[in-house]
């Protein structure tokens, strides 16, 4: 009985280790996006039942595919874990970050208005941008890395897809306007 004890607990950690990596993005360890859609229908089902403003922030990196293209695949991938811990630091316990696809991440913004969510996301693209990095190993500047996000608010009885394509199509706003930069979705 032990032995089966013990056997069933190492196959429960194996499962919970199963259900972590399955909801996690492996290069940047935020949330994979299968895992965003799931918080962000329950994100909606809370803020409708609160009766309470939820957020959403769509970022897309700036000019990423020349980055690549410059610096290499490698040093890209290393961008996107830097902008990932930044998200991180940035949104702290207010905001969900996840890894959207590609160099697309989202921050899931729950009781945050427009005003509060477009905000700190104008807070975020000043602090990625103000900052040149540098290679590690030597030294070499990389330059700064930008990011250009669109901000939406749910609707009363929006669907989540309709929800991602607002933010989506103002991320795109503001890569029109000149990247670098926040624009707020319209209803
Ligand atoms: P824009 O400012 O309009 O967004 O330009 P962009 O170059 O960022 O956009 P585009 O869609 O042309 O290119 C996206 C690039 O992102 C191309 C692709 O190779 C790169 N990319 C996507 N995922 C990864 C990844 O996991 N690692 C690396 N290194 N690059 C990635
Ligand atoms: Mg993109
Ligand atoms: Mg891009």
């Amino acid at each position: 009985l032990a032995t089966a004890g013990s056997e069933l607990s190492a196959l429960r950690s194996d499962l919970e280790k199963a259900k972590t990596e399955g909801a996690t993005d492996a290069l940047t360890a935020l949330p994979n996006r299968r895992s965003f859609d799931e918080m962000l229908a329950n994100a909606i089902a809370e803020a409708e039942a609160a009766g309470q403003p939820l957020s959403l922030a769509f970022g897309d990196v700036d000019h990423f595919k020349k980055f690549n293209d410059t610096w290499g695949h490698k040093l890209g991938d290393e961008v996107l874990r830097y902008v990932a811990g930044t998200l991180t630091k940035h949104y702290d316990s207010l905001g969900h970050p996840a890894r959207f696809g590609g160099e697309e991440f989202v921050v899931l913004l729950p009781q945050r208005s427009m005003a509060e969510a477009e905000k700190m996301a104008q807070r975020f693209c000043e602090r990625l941008s103000s900052r040149a990095l540098k290679t590690r190993n030597d030294g070499k500047e990389v330059g700064k890395i930008t990011m250009s996000l669109g901000v939406a608010t749910l609707q009363p009885g929006e669907a989540a897809s309709a929800f991602i394509e607002r933010a989506d199509e103002a991320m795109y706003a503001a890569k029109k306007a000149g990247r670098n930069r926040v624009v707020c979705a319209s209803a």
